[in-house]
């Protein structure tokens, strides 16, 4: 199945309802905030801050249309915790858990207080261990952080779903606050709110040049904004804009989704009913998810599920390997092999070199907000980090001082063509991408 670009369209675009675009920037304009990207991090960031300041003028530019990233393509998980942090303390492991529950809180508040008719569902998810001896720790963990008053649950082998025994799994860390989220019914939902908001959202308006300053200046191909506070909410695509250049490591990660078929038929084949989704410990995740109308999504899981680009490229090139994905998706569901696939897709994830994400301020007049290099839990954190960038700005933000994103810089990654090789070289012999060990916390 080679993929070509023109058939590259996630499951959720591709059942999204057509909408023209929103006229591109063609004007001078001035604003207190300019927001560069309309995906989870650009748009929640808007509603956070037109919400708290309906006076000030809010500007979001959107390169394409909204949720054209990751945003919008995907595997669909909805998950707490922060990847590249190694559960310590149980305290503080508890703390941080609390922190990205509210990313998911966030998005369900949201939806509920503005009726948004939306793809998601919140009855949670299994984090899967293979290994004996991540199991007993995982285990251990689970008992910790439940007399620290967190709902999670370790289930045994025996009590998992039965798709998820055919890996080999030892157990699974269930988080009944988990989920999934179709992220193109979100953000085309939220939009109107925004607009409503008096946000003015501008498409088909890629911003070619930043210039830093006590007012920000963005030109596009048509227009330009004068503003007072920019943020960055371009998170794999932000070193096109001249920032986080040798932070930011973009991988591709390839999707597959199978047809529709009702709960009976899943049943029959082993994923049971109430659980969302899933992902694994293995080096190269696999993870999965079951949509509300009843399409498996599928990723991950071995290294032709993933591939990087001389360069750090973020337009794929070459093609994509999606049957060894589906290969991957059928050990865990050995008996759909019947049921066909009928979406495949890739985009680019940006990883940091130890996997942990960024959200800060920085600029000589500390004007200039960022939030990227999500890898694992981008879904929750990327809508956390419009709360948390508004609350920087309104320096409202003690509440997430400490916690292993706030204020981060995130690690230096070698150059070419040092980079190239070391990805292809490690995965090659290992089976993992490069990486800087994980962070206690
Ligand atoms: C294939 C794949 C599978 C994934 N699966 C999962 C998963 O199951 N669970 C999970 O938690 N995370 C997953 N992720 C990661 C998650 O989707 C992202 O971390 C998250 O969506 C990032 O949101 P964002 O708003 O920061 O960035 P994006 O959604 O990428 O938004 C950035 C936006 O900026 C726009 N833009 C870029 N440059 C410019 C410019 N110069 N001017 C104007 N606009 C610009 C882009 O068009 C884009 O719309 C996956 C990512 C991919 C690619």
């Amino acid at each position: 199945m080679p993929l070509t670009l023109d058939t590259n369209t996630s499951l959720w675009a591709a059942r999204a309802a057509p909408r023209a675009p929103l006229p591109a920037l063609a004007e001078a304009l001035e604003c207190d905030v300019a927001i560069v990207g309309g995906g989870f991090t650009g748009m929640s960031t808007a509603y956070h801050l037109a919400r708290r300041h309906p006076e000030k003028r809010i500007v979001l530019l959107e390169a394409k249309k909204v949720a054209n990233g990751g945003s919008g393509r995907n595997g669909g998980l909805m998950l707490n915790w922060v990847n590249g942090v190694e559960p310590g303390d149980p305290g503080r492991a508890a703390g941080i858990w609390r922190a990205t529950k509210q990313g998911i809180d966030l998005v369900e508040g949201i939806i509920r207080e503005h009726a948004l008719d939306v793809r998601w569902r919140r009855d949670g998810t299994l984090s899967v261990h293979t290994r004996a001896k991540g199991a007993e720790e995982a285990a251990r963990e689970v008992e910790a952080l439940r007399a620290e008053g967190l709902p999670l649950q370790w289930l045994d082998g025996a009590a998992l779903p039965s798709h998820l025994r055919m890996v080999g799994a030892v157990g699974a860390v269930f988080d009944p606050t988990s989920g999934h989220l179709d992220g193109v019914s979100y953000l085309e939902a939220l939009l109107p709110v925004l607009l409503g908001l008096g946000v003015q959202v501008y498409e088909e308006s890629p911003v070619l040049r930043v210039v830093e300053g006590a007012t920000c200046t963005l030109t596009t191909r048509a227009g330009s904004v004068k503003a007072k506070a920019l943020v960055l909410a371009t998170n794999v695509y932000t070193p096109r804009l001249g920032y986080f250049k040798d932070r930011i490591f973009p991988v591709f990660s390839h999707v597959v989704a199978t047809q529709r078929r009702d709960a009976a038929t899943w049943a029959a084949r082993g994923w049971a009913p109430g659980v969302a989704g899933f992902d694994d410990d293995l080096d190269r995740i696999a993870y999965g998810c079951m949509t509300t109308e009843g399409e498996v999504v599928f990723g991950g899981g071995h290294n032709a599920a993933y591939g990087y680009h001389f360069g750090g490229g973020v337009s794929f090139k070459g093609t994509a390997d999606f049957a060894s994905v589906h290969k991957r998706l059928l050990q865990y569901l050995p008996e759909a092999a019947d049921i066909p696939v009928a979406h495949r897709w890739t985009g680019p994830v940006g990883l940091s070199w130890n996997r942990i994400c960024a959200m800060g301020v920085r600029g000589a007049e500390k004007n200039v907000y960022y939030a990227l290099g999500y890898s694992g839990h981008g879904v929750t954190l990327s809508n956390l980090a419009g709360k948390v960038i508004a609350d920087m700005y309104d320096h409202t933000d003690d509440a997430w001082r400490g916690l292993p994103f706030y204020q981060g810089e995130m690690a230096w990654i070698p150059p070419e063509p040092a980079r190239w090789i070391g990805y292809h070289v490690m995965t090659r012999l290992t089976g993992k991408s490069p990486r800087k060990r994980g962070v206690k916390h």
